[in-house]
């Protein structure tokens, strides 16, 4: 596996994720434009925030997960399963570069 790689990766990834927390951030804080007066239209603003806020939340929590695994390149660790210490299959780490455990742990 090259580590240089996956930096990379988790890098872009980590830069696709931030920009947009931003623009979920902007959407749900922005609010220049008043609150449509319908009862009905208010209802559906607000399951569209929450929405919003459910997509934010998993932009975060992949953030974090991508800070975590670039901190595992630092300290030499990534690869290997946070729960039983074994080396995490490297088709996992493909479609999931920031996974800290195995299949089997994961699941
Ligand atoms: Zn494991």
């Amino acid at each position: 596996m090259n580590l240089d790689q996956v930096r990379t990766k988790l890098l872009a990834l980590r830069n696709e994720l931030t920009s947009r927390h931003e623009r979920i951030e902007k959407h749900i804080h922005h609010r220049d434009e008043p609150r449509a007066a319908d009862s009905e239209e208010r209802a559906g603003e607000m399951t569209n925030d929450e929405t919003m806020e459910l997509l934010d939340a998993n932009a975060l929590s992949e953030l974090q997960q991508i800070d975590h695994a670039l901190a595992r390149i630092d300290a030499g660790t990534y690869g290997t399963c946070e729960t039983c210490q074994r080396p995490i299959a490297d088709d996992r780490l493909e479609f999931l570069p920031f996974a800290s455990r195995c299949v089997g742990c994961a699941g």
